[in-house]
């Protein structure tokens, strides 16, 4: 049996470890360190969490309350150190419109590019394809012919840019590809 001295060090062997694992038992990993370690939830917060107050999102027209005058306290220091009293919430979110994840500390009038309905093929130029019951309809076409596909919103066509800038919006459905709670491993 070797001696302490001779193994190598846990963090080594942890990170070695971590390369060989599912996805699925390191996120049950994760769950248990942040419900079992102070220090491990810390961690995750800071990854994972942001105040508040540091949410930007697209200002909602509001009655006669008048413009919110910012700097109320240190955000720099309530992020890195989260407390009970400063309210928390996820740093990352999916935006609506492409379902792409993103910060919502770095939210803005020009964060999000996208077109508001779905690009549609132009069936007069692909005439004779579609007599022959070929399907134009996929991404290999769109790459080949990216200014035959129009977009319905403003009819412009993959090439040219999109016709909406503006801030990203919280998709409110939650994703489906959750990994459920409390996968049994062991
Ligand atoms: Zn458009
Ligand atoms: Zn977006």
């Amino acid at each position: 049996m070797p001696s302490p001295a001779e193994q190598p060090d846990i963090t080594s062997l942890l990170l070695k470890a971590i390369s060989k694992e599912s996805i699925f038992r390191l996120v049950n990993i994760l769950r248990d360190i942040i419900r079992h370690s102070p220090e491990g939830r810390k961690i995750a917060s800071k990854w994972l969490l942001a105040a508040k107050d540091d949410v930007k999102a697209e200002p909602v027209p509001t009655s006669s309350t008048g413009p919110v005058t910012s700097g109320q306290l240190s955000k720099e220091e309530s992020v890195s150190e989260p407390t009970p009293s400063i309210p928390m919430t996820s740093c990352f979110e999916r935006c609506l419109y492409f379902l792409e994840k993103f910060d919502v500390t770095k939210n803005s009038a020009t964060s999000c590019r996208y077109h508001v309905d779905p690009d549609m093929v132009d069936e007069e130029f692909f005439k004779d394809e579609i007599i022959a019951g070929i399907d134009v309809d996929n991404e290999e076409y769109r790459e080949a012919w990216p200014e035959k596909f129009f977009y319905t919103c403003c009819g412009r066509d993959l090439v040219e840019e999109v016709c909406q800038v503006g801030w990203h919006k919280v998709a409110k459905r939650p994703s489906k590809r959750v990994i459920p709670e409390e996968v049994r491993w062991g």
